[in-house]
């Protein structure tokens, strides 16, 4: 895989290296099979996740983004529970989204649990905004993304729209899985509330992904919200999508 920072079509930036992959895994192998290319940005290396070091986390994350066919993964390398919106932080983010010129960014629903997801929803949305104001110096012709969507991680509001991913379920299955130190059981992993029993963190993710499905008819569904209304220019067609 190319890890040299090139022009894509759609940025998806998560905190952590198996964010992504939990809320918009799906929706990134449908775009890299309508032929769309797609990056992803980890903000941090996840290093004060109980299991995994950020050597075999960085290895992992790789091998998802290959299985969801992105064209460059590239970790930013703040630090994990340190994430602020600094001016620092934001003109690093910044320089990433004019190289990589993208018409879309995902980016992690505002309200979790997690504070890092918090965090780098603010992070984000900054630096979105900055990436357009070309008294902003940094690398890279002033660029912001027309769309910014959100998806969800260990919160779930009502989303604005739903995309259908049954097709795509088997490699986002493979991409979270790729990420072993997190969901699966390596030797002297400890238990936590992603690896371990009914509630894991798979299990819990599907569950989501195939209420969301229910709701538009479908077996597997991802479901994302905006802060601004989404334009649509063919409204023909939306004739055709499931109900
Ligand atoms: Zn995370």
């Amino acid at each position: 895989m190319v890890k040299i920072i090139c022009k894509v079509d759609i940025l998806a930036i998560g905190a952590h290296p198996d964010d992504v992959e939990v809320g918009a895994g799906g929706l990134m192998a449908k775009f890299n099979q309508l032929g769309l290319k797609t990056a992803i940005i980890d903000l941090t290396a996840g290093e004060l996740a109980s299991n995994g070091t950020p050597a075999l986390r960085s290895q992992e994350a790789q091998q998802a983004a290959q299985i969801l066919g992105v064209v460059w993964r590239s970790c930013l390398g703040l630090p994990d529970r340190a994430l602020a919106a600094s001016r620092a932080n934001i003109n690093a983010l910044v320089q990433m989204i004019r190289e990589s010129q993208p018409q879309l960014i995902l980016c992690p629903y505002w309200e979790d649990r997690h504070p890092d997801h918090v965090r780098a929803a603010q992070l984000i949305e900054e630096a979105w905004f900055d990436a357009g104001l070309a008294k902003i110096a940094t690398q890279g012709q002033p660029h912001r993304p027309p769309n910014l969507w959100y998806y969800y991680l260990s919160r779930a509001g009502e989303p604005k729209f739903i995309i259908d991913v049954g097709e795509y379920y088997e490699i986002k299955r493979a991409a979270m899985l790729a990420h072993l130190s997190q969901f699966g059981k390596l030797a002297g992993s400890k238990e936590t509330f992603l690896n371990c029993g009914p509630g894991s963190l798979l299990s819990l993710v599907e569950s989501r992904d195939r209420y969301f499905g229910s709701l538009i008819g479908c077996s597997f569904g991802e479901g994302f919200t905006t802060r601004t209304p989404l334009a649509i220019n063919n409204p023909s067609a939306l004739l055709g999508v499931l109900k």
